[in-house]
């Protein structure tokens, strides 16, 4: 496991990321915040898309992998390809599986294995940290 913050392909000074993110996202991307449950408008949306890193912009999470959890956060059982990493986080006396973008590094939520099928896997995430965008209908 990787302990310097240097390996992401996207870097800022902290400066910088105060400047692009709003005062939420940077308590929860940049500094690991957590949001309040249920606050985040993205917990109820359940349409096609695709949810987007809010620091850097990568893919994170397709609509096709959101279920409801019921805790309050937007939940998905799968990743998409190549676009998270993992650490493991033992604050608030849990040993729990700390997720965040694997482009620019930034705090998006955790993993727990008590998610549903096909991957048994909940991640469990900030809403503040995505961005969503629906895909156009097709018609
Ligand atoms: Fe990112």
């Amino acid at each position: 496991m990787a302990t310097s913050e240097n390996q992401y392909e996207i870097q800022k000074s902290e400066q910088e990321w105060k400047e692009a993110l709003t005062p939420e996202q940077y308590r929860v991307l940049r500094k690991h915040g957590t949001e309040r449950a249920g606050t985040s408008p993205l917990d109820k949306v359940y349409s096609e898309g695709t949810y987007f890193c809010a620091g850097c912009g990568q893919p994170l999470f397709s609509s096709d992998t959101k279920f409801n959890s019921g805790t309050g956060w937007p939940s998905f059982y799968q990743p998409l390809e190549d676009a998270v990493g993992t650490t493991v986080d033992r604050s608030l006396f849990m040993t729990r599986t700390e997720v965040h973008c694997d482009r620019c590094g930034g705090h998006l939520g955790h993993v727990f294995n008590d998610g549903p099928k096909p991957t048994g896997q909940r991640y469990c995430m900030n809403g503040v940290s995505l961005k969503f965008v629906p895909e156009e209908s097709a018609s």
